[in-house]
């Protein structure tokens, strides 16, 4: 059966009517999942706490695991006009307990839908516990099918739009995949923060399609622009103490003080020793403190302080030339 049903899925007799039957089930979960020893073996539905019947609500939509959702179809409207009409084409059937319902069936299991309808209500609030990253990406890649637009969905600022961020630190690649699919941008652009220490060349096909080639080609560029940015800080070594000056009228080079040609080689040795391992180990996700530990035990080789002033400021400056390489695409 598809179509008819929701259109007049409460009928005459609003969904909230008080002798409506609802089911207080205790067999259900906040976040519209299920208890494990949720029986629905015998066609028992459950009435998601989140979504109970209210007088205004007018679409009665049922989970793949026998949840049930009142919504207020004016909600869906208002999101897309299309989806109203996806929904009401969706298979639909009897209300188990009021012969005047029509349920229609969605085939997500209770935590997505029940994630799909609290974004579109704006319901999700951050005082929620942080729904689990599997069911939020889910959500999203659904939203499609139902002639929902990700983007307008997740919106900078919405509690679902923080809480995909949330999971970015630990699932930076899915988040990645997801925004980037849906394009969404700004979340793409946080979670690549993430993917500094991901070997992006072992990325699966299947991921990299689901990327695609724009963004798949933005976090490339961003961990071969770091790494190159890193080499070339390695290049300039610091300022040796005692500048040769320029005698035109001499083939030998004239010192004006301090450690002169030696003190030269010093210090561009001790900066090589310390410049090899980083430059050969460089990552896009490179710790500064590996910077300074690496370089600062050379510093203390330098018999002259002037020299070792010279090299620890070069140290710093690295640093901080490193810190403002960009780090997300
Ligand atoms: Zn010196």
């Amino acid at each position: 059966m598809t179509g008819s049903g929701t259109e007049n899925a409460p009928g005459s007799r609003g969904v909230g009517d008080s002798s409506s039957p609802t089911i207080d089930n205790p067999s259900a979960r906040p976040d519209g999942s299920l208890n494990d020893n949720a029986d629905d073996s015998h066609g028992l539905i459950i009435i998601s706490p989140s979504f109970p019947a209210a007088d205004d609500s007018d679409l009665v939509l049922s989970s793949i695991d026998n949840v049930v959702f009142y919504v207020k179809s004016a909600i869906v409207e208002k999101a897309s006009s299309a989806a109203r009409m996806s929904f009401s084409k969706l298979a639909a059937g009897p209300h188990p307990y009021d012969k005047d319902l029509v349920v229609v069936s969605i085939p997500e299991r209770a935590p997505v839908l029940m994630l799909i309808l609290q974004a579109l209500e704006g319901k999700i609030s951050l005082e929620d516990p942080i729904p689990e990253c599997d069911d939020l990406i889910e959500a999203i890649d659904a939203l499609p099918k139902y002639d929902l637009e990700p983007r307008t969905v997740v919106r900078p600022g919405t509690a679902i739009y923080i809480y995909l961020l949330s999971h970015a630190p630990t699932r930076p690649l899915d988040i990645f995949a997801l925004a980037a699919h849906h394009k969404l941008d700004s979340i793409a652009v946080e979670a690549s923060k993430s993917l500094l220490d991901y070997p992006v060349e072992s990325i699966e096909d299947e991921i990299a399609i689901r990327i695609g080639s724009h963004y798949l080609n933005r976090l490339f560029s961003l961990h071969r622009m770091r790494l190159e940015g890193m080499s070339w800080l390695m290049l300039k070594p610091p300022m040796f103490h005692g500048v040769p000056q320029a005698n035109f009228l001499s083939r030998t080079p004239q010192v004006s003080n301090g450690c002169g040609e030696g003190g030269r080689r010093n210090l561009q040795n001790a900066w090589a020793l310390g410049a090899a391992p980083i430059a050969r180990d460089t990552r896009p996700d490179l710790n500064e403190d590996r910077v300074r530990k690496t370089f600062q035990p050379l510093a203390l080789d330098l018999d002259c302080v002037v020299c070792r002033s010279s090299f620890m400021v070069r140290i710093q400056e690295v640093v901080e030339g490193w810190a403002a390489v960009r780090d997300t695409i």
